[in-house]
């Protein structure tokens, strides 16, 4: 969710496998949809129990069509993940656990997270990097926050990528580098469309090219 960030892990698992097998192999996966704006007005109201039906029906239903895995593929929606999990018999590939194990594994400690309000003011995100990963987590002031999160709502699930909204980005990420963050995570699937590596002054991890990679490692 939204499809942009859909049609791009639906890319990038394809060329993963592709790449590893040649030829004209493909990945085989199975993909549900959803209307992002009935997702996005259950956030919005904060209905976070309906959504954790929606989204555990549909796991249990990508379970029944044969999947042997499953990925949700946005940040926000892991909110209801441990959920998901227990109701399904194959895994749940966790967005946050590529990003975390990479950042451990660079020597990295103090990071900065950028996604939607949910991911970087609710706990199940964060604690989940301190607790596994041993990261220390930063998040921009409120006012950046709620710049970064009008702009994922207001332009990038909705394809537009606006300059303007780039120097915004640029500007949050600076700051977060100031007070001390050695890399920031793009928490939210969508950032990549509107930023570059070079759009920063630090390692930027890229969450939805970290999960697809999980998702592909999977398949092969
Ligand atoms: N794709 C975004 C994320 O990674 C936001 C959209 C959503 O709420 O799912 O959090």
């Amino acid at each position: 969710m939204s499809w942009e960030s859909s049609a791009h892990y639906y890319r990038m698992i394809n060329e993963q496998v592709r790449d590893a097998q040649g030829g004209m192999h493909s990945a085989r996966l199975l993909m549900w949809s959803f209307d992002f704006a009935d997702i996005e007005a259950l956030q919005r109201s904060g209905d976070w129990a309906a959504a954790t039906r929606e989204m555990v029906e549909v796991a249990q239903r990508l379970e029944a069509a044969g999947a042997t895995a499953i990925v949700i593929c946005t940040n926000t929606m892991h909110l209801m993940a441990d959920a998901v999990q227990a109701a399904i018999g194959v895994p749940l590939l966790h967005i946050a656990d590529p990003v975390g194990a990479l950042i451990q594994a660079s020597g990295l400690q103090r990071v900065g997270l950028l996604g939607t309000a949910f991911t970087m003011e609710q706990d199940f995100y964060r604690v989940r990097l301190a607790e596994r990963f041993g990261l220390e987590v930063l998040v921009p002031d409120v006012d950046d926050r709620a710049a970064v999160h009008r702009i994922i709502y207001d332009e990038l699930v909705q394809g537009r990528v606006l300059p303007a909204s780039r120097d915004v980005y640029r500007g949050v990420m600076q700051r977060l580098v100031d007070r001390g963050a050695q890399a920031i995570i793009l928490g939210c699937t969508e950032i990549m469309l509107l930023v570059t590596y070079e759009d920063a002054t630090v390692p930027l991890f890229d969450t939805a090219a970290l999960h697809a990679q999980a998702a592909g490692h999977h398949l092969l």
